[in-house]
């Protein structure tokens, strides 16, 4: 049994829990709990705010991130050059033998022109070299490489997608191949995925997250999870891809397989989401999904388990209801993931069928250039979160490695909406209802504080209810607990609690 004392507990009278894991036994004031408290180990966390545990319904165990240089912050393609050599240096010494980078967005570059095929021969024209832009759904690559692509018969399987000028190829390569190439990389050593795993999940629960839905997983990622989970065990749902769902359900132990992964467009920043009117470029994408792929992913689980559809184009989203209504699927079983933009019609549909609905806030002050792809007129409808959050049940997500793992990040950006200049003010989110979002996932549901709920809970470092919203993103967890036991606590701040 432990008692947290000193804090303030949120929407609850109290300043008292009293854990006895993996649930919580009492909530209330320290002078009234005196009799419950009797050799109860106490630890005190002055002027800590207690909430329930977050939730990030939609992440990435990026592994291809154990081995890649982040271009998230490079600013024009000079640097990208530049990073991707200094990269280079660091893999070759651990013998890994492709230079990756991911996260490089051409859009804040100056010139706005994306990368060639001759940049990325800058880099190297020894090794292969293959730079993934920030949406993950395009990647420029060095003439090693596209040989690579071609030995491995990939040139002749999906031509469409090199993208080629005068009959050259540019070096970029989209969708399918690139996920295709993606795979074929050779993963990193098992101790170096463990630990990188270990940090990635650390890291969510210095945010206060105890809940993970964990997308696109591949077989290879569950041993290394479950090999983590035993050092920081969070609450983990799995949605894998189609392919790996049978070999992840039967390896998978701590971790919970809740459904499927699949994906019906593109993104907006690679401008292949597929829309009802193309894009302003007068590109478009298409629907990657058929009715058949979603009868066969509804047979592989036998009538249980969620289909998690990726969907951000109106067009996409507008398809995968009807399909999903016209074979009679409970909307239960449905979640589609980012839903970005909804028109009125499409907004209609999502409130008559009722998914669930999975977004990603921080993707407003990610896409910034919105406006320039689609129109002012259409960017309204871009995020809708409010018209979203009553229609339907919302959730909170990352989508990491596209945006930062810090939820408190994406209650920022769902209250405040920086970002893209053209989106509607009134679809904002209050405070309380972006922590709702983040206090609940499709697979596992909601955290609670309650006498008898798991005691699945952290302590944030102040009350954004009492602050200005400017302010959230400097929130931290000065501990945070699944099933009573610590798995984050910030020794600074609290003595007499450790994880180990
Ligand atoms: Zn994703």
């Amino acid at each position: 049994m432990l008692a947290i004392t000193g804090v303030e507990i949120c929407c609850i009278e109290g300043d008292t829990i009293i854990i006895d894991p993996p649930k919580i036994a009492r909530i209330g004031y320290e002078s009234s709990l005196w009799h419950d408290l009797g050799g109860v180990r106490r630890v005190s966390v002055d002027g800590g705010y207690l909430i329930p545990g977050l939730h990030d319904s939609h992440t990435h165990l990026a592994f291809s991130s154990a081995v890649s240089a982040d271009l998230r912050f490079v600013r024009d393609v000079g640097e990208l050059v530049a990073v991707m050599r200094r990269h280079m240096e660091r893999v070759r010494r651990l013998g890994y033998p492709y230079v990756v980078g991911r996260g490089w967005d051409h859009e804040i570059f100056p010139s706005r022109a994306m990368p060639t095929i001759e940049d990325m021969d800058r880099v190297s024209t020894e090794h292969p070299v293959i730079a993934v832009r920030v949406c993950g759904h395009l990647a420029v690559v060095n003439t090693v490489m596209l040989e690579r692509i071609r030995e491995w018969g990939l040139e002749r399987k999906y031509p469409q997608y090199i993208i080629r000028e005068d009959g050259r190829p540019t070096g970029v390569i989209v969708e399918e191949l690139l996920w295709e190439v993606i795979g074929r990389l050779p993963p990193p050593p098992m101790n170096f995925l463990i630990n990188y795993t270990i940090r990635y999940l650390r890291e969510y629960a210095s945010y206060g997250v105890t809940h993970l839905n964990i997308v696109s997983v591949e077989e290879r990622h569950v041993p290394v999870l479950e090999e983590a989970l035993t050092k920081v065990p969070l609450v983990i749902g799995l949605y894998p891809h189609q392919r790996a769902y049978e070999t992840v359900k039967s390896r998978a132990r701590k971790a919970v397989v809740c459904g499927i992964k699949m994906y019906a467009d593109g993104s907006l920043g690679a401008e292949t989401a597929y829309l009802r009117e193309p894009f302003l470029s007068g590109k478009n994408g298409e629907m990657l999904i058929s009715r058949s792929n979603i009868v066969n992913a509804l047979e592989l689980m036998g009538g249980e388990g969620q289909l998690a559809i990726h969907a951000i184009g109106d067009a996409a989203i507008h398809n995968v209801i009807k399909l999903v209504k016209s074979l009679g699927v409970s909307p239960q079983r449905v979640r589609i993931e980012h839903a970005s933009l909804t028109p009125p019609e499409v907004l209609k549909e999502i409130t008559s069928y009722r998914p669930h609905v999975v977004v990603q806030p921080h993707f407003i002050i990610s896409d910034w250039w919105a406006d320039r792809k689609l129109g002012k007129e259409r960017a309204r409808h871009l995020y809708a979160l409010r018209s979203l959050y009553s229609a339907t049940k919302v959730y909170g997500s990352s989508d990491y490695p596209v945006e930062p793992k810090n939820p408190l990040l994406g209650i920022y950006s769902a209250v405040l909406r920086p970002g893209i200049g053209s989106l509607s003010p009134g679809e904002a989110l209050s405070v309380d209802e972006a922590f709702a979002i983040y206090s609940r996932d499709p697979c596992m549901g909601e955290t609670v504080l309650m006498e008898g709920a798991r005691a699945d809970i952290t302590v944030l470092s102040g009350n954004p209810r009492k602050m200005s919203p400017h302010d959230i993103p400097s929130i931290r967890s000065l501990a945070t607990f699944v099933g009573g036991s610590p798995v984050y606590v910030d020794e600074s701040f609290v003595s007499g609690l450790s994880t180990s």
